[in-house]
């Protein structure tokens, strides 16, 4: 709707006129339902939108006034030799320009607004739905790929509503204007027009099909180049080229890359030169045309054709061009439009897998029994990874869960706070099904420390205050000497405003690991559920753990995921899981005296570990 420049069209001389064939394949219906969603985003708007077409329709029509002006100050200035007239005509003709300028910039300004109006209002439902996707959600899909809809989708979004929409409407205003000009003026050199006009186009497209596909090459070669840059520049990345000795062969591989970008970029550029010198040739027929046929009809058939009515049309002719040429491209760019529009609709309509109920309950003084009745449970439909696990957690005790790596141990408690619901059998918190219990409610009583400890890029005491808000010093200095990271803070010269750097990268796996232990204490649950990481830590890191996990445990409701024997002697019940099946459970002494796979896993892991 801006942008009343000469034209006032957008779509630019190349257009972007051409889809890839994944977006043919990919082609949206474009059913009534669709729009109809489509323009609901539009509606609250709606006096905003009013205005902005009150404005397209003012600047159309003031941007073909200097055209037709040229007529008159032909005619009535320069033929009649009216200095007056001239005048006149000269001063409307330049404020008409101005003003259409200024209402550009009106309705440049009501339609920015709306754009991102609609996209934030776009952007926050987006994210709003993206938290409530469950732990599966995450797990399955690609990172990228969720941030890509949150990113470039809304803003293509945010370029449909300021583009395509937009020059849709001034270009067709603009042009229907044209054409009324021109035919009321004179039908036969109006229709020679129109017959030239889509001439004007064949350059513009071939032109444009061999910058789309340089482009698109080009694109692919900075997708390489930015692969090349993301692995080997991230912290990770990094690491493994130093540690591998690779710098050499990936300043070459980069290279290459950067190298075969230089005669893309000129062949680009070289492109739109040559489409330039066509076009100009091509635009300079229809005048020349205008001319010919308006001289002939005025000199031989019809006196009443005057100089300025010839000049009028060659004025109104060039204002035709780009018009022309971005409604032609315009199909492509609504097909893409309602791409974008669907991909960010498929999100939105994601079922919510783990949600509360409607009637759900909201635990209030809560005690903590925690019973698992048969449950099964898989990630994928056929594999069922949990096999008919039933124990009781008692408000007050602690059970320690074992097993060799990939049994499933994990996967017990992630139904806990229901990051998975169950496929057989029922999960109860105070013997009401977790699935009954209000999530928030649920989620707020149980505490985990992960195998990935994750810190936010911040400090010490921000990452702290995550879990309480309001957390007086005293009270994180307390959580932290409980946690066992309080010497490590003091020693620190910022203390609690220490940086924990990214994803908490700065600390050790030992500290990470502490801080989240303070975290949690701050957060104060009801259940503590730790599942402790099966990477090695050194001897005095885990027993600082220890020391900071061994009081929670004697006197809290916990459940641990032990690799060590220290660990699991703090325990009040030991349950071992094998191939998603609870095998085995008692104390320490008992499983041993057992001899059976505790026994096994005690010889060949625990006390290992234990001397180590
Ligand atoms: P470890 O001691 O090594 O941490 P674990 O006993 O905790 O192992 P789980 O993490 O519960 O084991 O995993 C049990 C099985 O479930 C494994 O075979 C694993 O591959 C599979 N699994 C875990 N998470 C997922 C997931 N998000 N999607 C699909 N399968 C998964």
């Amino acid at each position: 709707m801006s942008g009343g420049g000469p034209g006032g069209m957008r779509g630019g001389p190349f257009g972007r006129g051409f889809m890839t064939d994944e977006e043919k394949a990919n082609q949206p219906k474009v059913t009534p339902a669709l729009l109809k969603r489509v323009f609901s985003y539009l509606t609250p708007y709606w006096k905003q939108l009013f205005l902005a077409l009150l404005c397209i329709t003012v600047s159309s029509i003031l941007n073909m006034m200097p055209s037709i002006l040229t007529g008159k100050i032909i005619d009535e200035g320069l033929l009649k030799q009216d200095l007056r007239a001239l005048l006149f005509y000269i001063l409307l003709s330049l404020a008409t320009t101005l003003g259409a300028s200024l209402i550009g910039v009106a309705d440049s300004y009501i339609n920015t607004w709306i754009a991102q109006h609609i996209t934030y209002d776009m952007r926050n439902q987006m994210y709003r739905h993206l938290q409530t996707m469950s732990q599966r959600f995450f797990t399955t899909n690609n990172q990228g790929d969720i941030i890509t809809r949150m990113t470039s989708d809304i803003d293509g979004v945010e370029r449909v509503i300021t583009s395509t929409f937009s020059s849709i409407l001034s270009n067709s205003l603009t042009l229907i204007v044209a054409l009324v000009a021109m035919y009321q003026r004179n039908w036969i050199l109006a229709t020679i027009g129109i017959i030239i006009v889509p001439l004007f186009t064949i350059p513009t497209r071939k032109a444009g099909k061999t910058r789309w596909s340089l482009t698109q090459e080009s694109q692919a070669r900075n997708d390489e180049i930015n692969g090349i840059l993301n692995e080997t520049l991230s912290v990770s990345g990094q690491l493994l080229v130093k540690l591998f000795g690779k710098e050499k062969e990936e300043y070459h591989r980069y290279r290459k890359a950067n190298r075969r970008m230089i005669s893309l970029n000129i062949k680009e550029s070289m492109a739109g030169r040559w489409f330039r010198v066509v076009l100009s040739t091509f635009t300079s027929i229809g005048p020349m045309l205008i001319y010919l046929v308006g001289g002939v009809l005025m000199m031989r058939y019809d006196s009443s054709i005057t100089v300025g009515d010839i000049s009028v049309m060659v004025a109104l002719l060039g204002r035709m061009y780009m018009p022309v040429n971005s409604l032609l491209n315009v199909q492509v760019d609504w097909i893409r439009s309602m791409a974008l529009f669907s991909r960010i609709f498929d999100y939105l309509d994601m079922p919510v897998e783990i949600k509360s109920k409607e009637d759900a309950v909201v635990l209030d003084d809560p005690k903590g029994d925690i019973v698992f009745n048969d449950v099964s449970f898989g990630y994928e439909e056929d594999r069922l990874i949990l096999k008919n696990v039933s124990f009781e957690l008692k408000s007050g005790n602690s059970i320690a869960i074992v097993g060799p790596s990939g049994s499933g141990k994990s996967t017990i408690i992630n139904l806990i706070p229901r990051l998975y619901d169950v496929k057989s059998g029922s999960v109860t918190f105070d013997g009401i099904d977790v699935r009954d219990i209000e999530l928030s409610s649920l989620r707020d009583k149980i505490g985990v420390v992960s195998q990935e400890t994750y810190l936010f890029n911040g400090t010490i005491r921000e990452n702290l205050k995550y879990a309480k808000e309001d957390a007086t010093e005293e009270e994180m200095i307390e959580a932290c000497r409980k946690a066992n990271i309080y010497d490590f803070i003091k020693g620190q010269e910022d203390g609690l405003d220490t940086m924990v750097g990214n994803r908490g990268l700065k600390l050790s796996g030992g500290e990470k690991q502490r801080i989240s232990i303070a975290r949690l204490l701050l957060k104060d649950p009801l259940i503590f559920i730790f599942d402790e990481a099966t990477s090695a830590l050194d001897s005095i890191s885990e027993s600082k753990i220890q020391e900071a996990i061994d009081p929670i445990v004697n006197e809290k409701t916990s459940i641990l995921i032990a690799h060590r024997l220290s660990t699991i002697l703090a325990a009040d019940e030991i349950l071992v899981v094998k191939d998603g099946q609870i095998v085995e459970r008692g104390t320490h002494k008992e499983l041993v005296k057992a001899g059976g796979v505790y026994q096994e896993l005690y010889e060949t892991q625990f006390s290992r570990a234990e001397q180590e």
